[in-house]
C-alpha cells in the first residue's frame, strides 16, 4: 500500500485532473465537485439503429466526448476511474444488479491495443467488475483489423464488423447472462455484432452498456 506521504508528493508534483474540465483534483476524487454536479441524473437508456438496446450513464458530446478521447487517445488512464464510477451508477439506476454473472468487453485488435498499450473497455471493465465484485472475462476476440466505423455509413458499418470477432473462453459465456461494456456506442453495429458471437458460444441474456451513446438526447 502506499503511503500517504508518497499520495502527498505525487498529488503535489502530478496532480489527478478532472476528466471533464482538466482541473486539478485531490487524489481521493476522480472528477471535480462542479462537474460531478452537472452530471445526468437519468442515465442515457437508447436503441441503436442495430436494434441492440443500451445503456450508457452520458451521451457523447462536450466535455464528455473530449474526456474520452483524451482517455482512448492521449492514454489518460486515469479517466477510467469516473467512468467505471458512472457505470456503477447506471447499473444501480436500472436495477440491473442482478441480471447479470460476468462482465465482458468489446475487444481491440492485438494490434490496435498494442499500438494503444491498453484496450479502453478492458480497463473500464475491470474497475466496474472489481466495485461490484463481479468476474471479468475476455469472451470475445477481434481477428483483424477493420475501418474505423465513424467513417462509414449505416450499410458499410455493418458490412465492416461482419465476422471480426470470434469467441474466447466459450465455455464461461455458456448459459450466462452477460454484461458486454463498450466505449461508445453509435449505431450499435459493434455491439449487435458480438451480441450475435457470444450468442453463438450460448451466452443467455445480453446487457449492453457503455460509457456513451452518441447522439443520445
Ligand atoms: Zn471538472
Amino acid at each position: 500500500m502506499k503511503s500517504k506521504f508518497i499520495d502527498f508528493m505525487l498529488s503535489a508534483f502530478f496532480p489527478n485532473k478532472c476528466p471533464y474540465c482538466k482541473k486539478n483534483i485531490k487524489p481521493d476524487m476522480t472528477e471535480c465537485p462542479e462537474c460531478l454536479e452537472k452530471m445526468p441524473t437519468v442515465p442515457k437508456k437508447a436503441m441503436t439503429s442495430a436494434g441492440i438496446p443500451c445503456i450508457a450513464p452520458f451521451s457523447y458530446d462536450g466535455e464528455v466526448r473530449n474526456s474520452i478521447i483524451d482517455f482512448k487517445f492521449n492514454s489518460i488512464a486515469f479517466n477510467a476511474e469516473s467512468y467505471a464510477k458512472r457505470l456503477c451508477f447506471t447499473i444501480e439506476y436500472y436495477h440491473i444488479l442482478d441480471e447479470f454473472d460476468i462482465i465482458t468487453f468489446v475487444p481491440l485488435s492485438k494490434i490496435r491495443k498494442n499500438e494503444r498499450g491498453f484496450n479502453q473497455s478492458e480497463t473500464v471493465a475491470k474497475l466496474v467488475g472489481e466495485s461490484l465484485d463481479k468476474p471479468v472475462m475476455p469472451l470475445l476476440k477481434k481477428i483483424r483489423q477493420n475501418k474505423n466505423q465513424h467513417d462509414l455509413n449505416f450499410a458499410e458499418r455493418i458490412e465492416n464488423v461482419k465476422g471480426i470477432y470470434m469467441p474466447v473462453h466459450a465455455e464461461y459465456a455458456k448459459g450466462k447472462n452477460i454484461l458486454l461494456i463498450d466505449d461508445i456506442a453509435t449505431t450499435g453495429n459493434t455491439l449487435s455484432e458480438c451480441c450475435r458471437v457470444l450468442h453463438e458460444s450460448g451466452a443467455n441474456n445480453i446487457i449492453c452498456i457503455a460509457i456513451a451513446i452518441a447522439g443520445a438526447v
